[in-house]
């Protein structure tokens, strides 16, 4: 690496900096980790599943004996708890696990065999076999608000070292201690192999010329992000605007609308309002699927609702946000917006850390003001009070993409919940129905994703087994024979990938 300067993490919880100094890695930096990726690429590509497999649980291993030290740096580079750490550090290595086992399933190459009719009329049809493979190599950003699971060996990476792609971090700089320890450990995982180091490689630094430059060199053909609508969009403009485009998989921003029907208001206003309080203001409300806007309906029992979340919010101890640039970013986005026309406002009165903050309006003031659908991020929510289902179902209409939306329901309230449902499938990733929208699941259903700005590429997850085909790429093989097609696509089937023929499972 040609990098001289260096820069320091921040202590979000005493803007102070903390021990160590990490390098400002350059544009040279990035062509040299970039060409060494694509110089690999074909190799790594072609190791076996059980090979990648150990590669990844050697990762999670190796996180695991790191474990203390890791949460230990990551707690002073993002005020975030140790207990939340220590739980985001063992999903970080599920995830890495739930790969390993993807990548041996076989079912990511979905290996589909056309049969050949040389009897055909009027013209033979040949043998056709179509598997994917791995896409080159990709860019992955490191998020600030999962310094472990969205970040290093976060699941970007984990789902693109399962696909076969040499993998270039940008980290956070947030968090470049913790993004260090993590990367040595794949390093070291790596090494025990034999497998080359340049399938990973970590860029550290605090300027926007580093992702950029990252974004737009030929040999990178795939891009991981995790951040805001700002950075990401800019970002996105320029992988397309590249003499060659390539995929871009932001995931932006979302309101995670969560509508509650009359009956379950009626039957759960109090612990609904307990729980709304514990998701808006669970990490800070630093969470991507943090629910950002509440319809209810008129009625006593939501104003006891009501009362409930105002007292709450009033209540709610401050806490410490990840960067001082994210606390000046929620400040300043709350206080307008509280000067606004139309929204009322509760907060609570912290002596340190940033005060939660609740907003209330009408229906008819929310239609007016789309621009409230915007994300503040942190521990802030409104709460929209529609005149009734017909009110609320229309509000539903006008709702921008999003990574969740929840309905809360009894079965009084099914004829409106399942008009609810049909129009929440247009804008939605993933329908939550009696629960909430904070806590993913890393499963092999979900979907992490939806309709911009929820994410760049609404046909995709960046959670759960399906992330792995961000990273693939098809090809068809025709009538190739048997010695010289791939594994996964030979008839004897030495993999014994699950594989259909002919349209229907074989
Ligand atoms: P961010 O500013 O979007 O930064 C994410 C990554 O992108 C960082 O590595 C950043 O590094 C880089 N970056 C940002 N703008 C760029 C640009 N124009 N060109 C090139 N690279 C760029 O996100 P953040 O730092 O995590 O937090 C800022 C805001 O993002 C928050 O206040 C919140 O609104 C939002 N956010 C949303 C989510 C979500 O899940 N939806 C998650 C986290 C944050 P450099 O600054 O060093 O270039």
């Amino acid at each position: 690496m040609s990098t001289t300067a260096t820069f320091s993490a921040l202590n979000p919880a005493t803007e102070q900096s903390i021990t160590g100094v990490f390098p400002q890695h350059t544009h040279q930096d990035v062509d040299l980790a970039a060409k060494a990726a694509q110089e690999i690429a074909k190799s790594y590509r072609q190791t076996s599943p059980a090979q990648r497999s150990r590669l990844l649980q050697a990762i999670a291993d190796c996180l695991e004996e790191q474990r203390e030290a890791i949460v230990e740096r990551a707690n002073l580079e993002s005020a975030l708890p140790l207990a939340r750490l220590n739980g985001e550090l063992s999903r970080t290595t599920a995830q890495l696990r739930l790969f390993a086992d993807v990548v041996e399933g076989g079912l990511w190459q979905e290996a589909i065999f056309d049969t050949a009719n040389p009897n055909r009329e009027p013209l033979p049809k040949a043998d056709i076999r179509r598997q994917n493979i791995a896409i080159g190599p990709v860019a992955v950003f490191g998020a600030s608000n999962f310094p472990l699971a969205f970040s290093t060996a976060g699941g970007d990476t984990a789902s693109a070292l399962a696909a076969g792609c040499p993998v270039i971090v940008k980290g956070h700089p947030a968090h470049p201690g913790t993004s260090e320890i993590v990367a040595q450990c794949i390093a070291k995982a790596l090494k025990s192999l034999e497998l080359p180091q340049a399938i990973f490689t970590l860029l550290q630094g605090t300027t926007h010329e580093l992702g950029q430059s990252v974004v737009i060199h030929p040999a990178i053909k795939a891009v991981g992000f995790t951040g805001s609508i700002h950075g990401g969009r800019a970002l996105f403009d320029l992988a397309q605007g590249r003499p060659e485009p390539i995929p871009f998989y932001g995931e932006l921003g979302a309101s995670n609308p969560v509508f509650i029907l009359p009956k379950r208001m009626e039957l759960h206003s109090q612990s609904l309002a307990e729980e709304y309080l514990l998701s808006m203001n669970m990490g800070c409300g630093q969470f991507c699927t943090k629910p950002a806007v509440v319809f209810v309906t008129k009625g006593n029992e939501t104003e006891q609702f009501l009362q409930t979340v105002r007292q709450g919010i009033a209540a709610q101890q401050g806490q410490t946000m990840l960067t001082c640039g994210i606390k000046r970013n929620y400040l300043e986005q709350s206080e307008k917006r509280a000067q606004q026309q139309g929204l009322t406002r509760t907060q609570s009165t912290p002596e340190q850390g940033v005060p939660a903050i609740l907003f209330e309006t009408t229906s008819n003031d929310w239609r007016n003001n789309p621009q409230w659908q915007e994300e503040i991020f942190g521990p802030q929510s409104i709460v929209v009070v529609c005149e009734n289902d017909q009110d609320m179902l229309e509000l539903s209409q006008s709702l921008e993409g999003s990574l969740t939306a929840t309905i809360h329901a009894e079965q009084d309230d099914y004829q409106s919940a399942q008009r609810l449902i049909s129009e929440l499938e247009e804008i939605a990733g993933r329908i939550v129905f009696n629960g909430w929208p904070t806590g993913v699941e890393v499963s092999y259903a979900m979907v992490h994703g939806g309709p911009y700005p929820a994410s760049t590429m609404p046909a995709s997850t960046s959670v759960g087994a399906e992330a792995i085909k961000r990273w693939l790429r098809p090809v068809a093989y025709q009538s190739i024979p048997e010695a010289l097609l791939p594994d996964a696509l030979k008839t004897s089937n030495p993999l014994n990938v699950r594989r259909s023929v002919d349209g229907k499972t074989a």
